[in-house]
């Protein structure tokens, strides 16, 4: 297939990448990244577009998505389809898909779960908003970037998803944090407390796959002096989503409310920004209940 890829940063090089590994023709256009081997370098957005069947995003915010598409829509082969990658809100990705769909193109949203390495391993997660046709084009490259792609709806509906995903994870990330610095004051081991948890009804991803301790489970940002990985103020941007979302939905969502307190406080007001969001361990180890 001939693909568009825009966005070839930590996430975008390696999902490109591997499209180029699996024998398809990928054009890419970054404002400062490297272009992975294999990739065909232009200097701009609507070249990568030109032609291609399949554009693919995977851009840092909203802002950044909303004017790569205006430059993008009118630049694409009739019928091809617009798949973007990154996070943001559902109205956003209703807005590219009425624009697109006015221009005769297909749109989906497909953020993904699974971060950098689930990127180079290509076992990333996609969660995928729009309509079937579109999917079907696109659903040969997401098994090659991912392990599963999930259809969720119309849409949106990816957006939605990932969303709430992550509202779980980062309310269980501060959680499971909370949970070590007690279990330290409390004179436990961590690697005993990891034993227990991670094969018990506390266990969850962030303490069996992403443990916030150094040294104690599999290899993590904890290990590597909490360089991201997945950054807190990532994590924070993702959690506002999920907040201005449940406004809008009018859902309660107060464990929610409290994760984008948390980490509006440990990212503007501490010294979280720049670190991976799992630093809440060693933020909460130096403080006492007041
Ligand atoms: P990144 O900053 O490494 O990559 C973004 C790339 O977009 C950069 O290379 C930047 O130069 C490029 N870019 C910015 N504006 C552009 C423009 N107008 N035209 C072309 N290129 C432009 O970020 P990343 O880690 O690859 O993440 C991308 C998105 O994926 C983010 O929104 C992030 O929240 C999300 N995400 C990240 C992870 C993770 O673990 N890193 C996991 C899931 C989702």
């Amino acid at each position: 297939m001939k693909i568009g890829f825009i966005g070839l940063g930590n996430m975008g090089g390696p999902m490109a990448a591997n499209l180029v590994k699996a024998g398809h023709a990928v054009t890419g256009f970054d404002l400062s990244a490297p272009m992975p081997e294999g990739v065909t370098g232009v200097t701009s957005a609507a070249q990568a577009a030109a032609g291609a069947e399949v554009i693919i995003t995977m851009l840092p915010n909203g802002t950044i998505l909303r004017a790569v598409a205006e430059e993008v829509i009118p630049a694409m082969a009739p019928g091809a389809v617009l798949c973007d990658c990154s996070p943001g809100e559902g109205q956003r990705a209703r807005a590219v898909a009425e624009q697109a769909a006015a221009a005769g193109l297909g749109a989906l949203d497909a953020p993904v779960s699974g971060g950098v390495g689930g990127a180079a391993a290509g076992t990333l997660t996609f969660m995928v908003g729009g309509d079937d046709a579109a999917f079907a084009t696109v659903k040969p490259l997401f098994d090659i970037m991912g392990q599963k792609a999930v259809h969720c709806g119309a849409a949106g509906a990816g957006q939605a998803a990932k969303i709430c995903n992550n509202m779980i994870l980062g309310a269980t990330m501060i959680a499971t944090c909370e949970a070590f610095a007690l279990a330290d004051k409390l004179g436990l081991d961590r690697a005993r407390m990891f034993d227990v948890v991670s094969t018990s009804s506390g266990y969850s991803w962030s303490m069996n796959a992403y443990c916030p301790a150094p040294g104690v489970g599999p290899q993590s940002p904890a290990d590597n002096g909490y360089k991201p990985g997945f950054a807190a103020d990532l994590m924070l941007k993702d959690l506002r989503l999920s907040q201005q979302a449940a406004e809008a939905a009018d859902a309660d969502t107060p464990m929610g409310a409290l994760a984008a307190a948390l980490y509006a406080q440990f990212v503007e007001q501490e010294d979280g920004r720049g670190m991976d969001f799992s630093a809440m361990l060693p933020r909460f180890e130096k403080r006492g209940r007041g």
